[in-house]
């Protein structure tokens, strides 16, 4: 369920700082350390699996979750109108560099396509 050595782990329980934004018994979300985009917002979900190769179907209710939050905290942040971004990177080419499945909301500014 949950992974005591992964980051996300920590910061969903509040065993590591981190400026969480929104929090629910499923979906944790904080501000990116160092973020991408005036609006960078990471999005997990409080169960621990490393990313979407893990994703089974009892576990893909958690990303509709997940979007339904990033699309409400996109409207409190703002950018509902001017848009915004959400992007899940998965393994190497992708650069994901923490795996603990998590989801960017980005906006802000007009975005570039890649991230990082
Ligand atoms: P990814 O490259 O998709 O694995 O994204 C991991 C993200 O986690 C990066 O954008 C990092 O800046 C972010 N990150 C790493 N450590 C922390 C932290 N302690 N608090 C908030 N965000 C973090
Ligand atoms: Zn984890």
């Amino acid at each position: 369920m949950t992974d005591p050595d992964c980051l996300f782990c920590k910061i969903a329980a509040k065993q590591l700082p981190a400026t969480i934004v929104y929090e629910d018994d499923a979906v944790v979300a904080f501000k990116d350390i160092t973020p991408h985009a005036p609006v960078h917002i990471v999005l997990v979900p409080r169960e621990h699996f490393a990313g979407l190769n893990e994703l089974t179907p009892e576990r893909a209710p958690l990303l509709g979750r997940i979007a339904l939050v990033a699309k409400d905290l996109a409207g409190q942040l703002g950018i509902a109108a001017s848009g915004y971004r959400l992007v899940v990177n998965c393994g190497p080419d992708s650069g994901q560099s923490v795996f603990h499945l998590h989801v960017h909301l980005l906006g802000g500014a007009p975005l570039r396509l890649k991230l990082g």
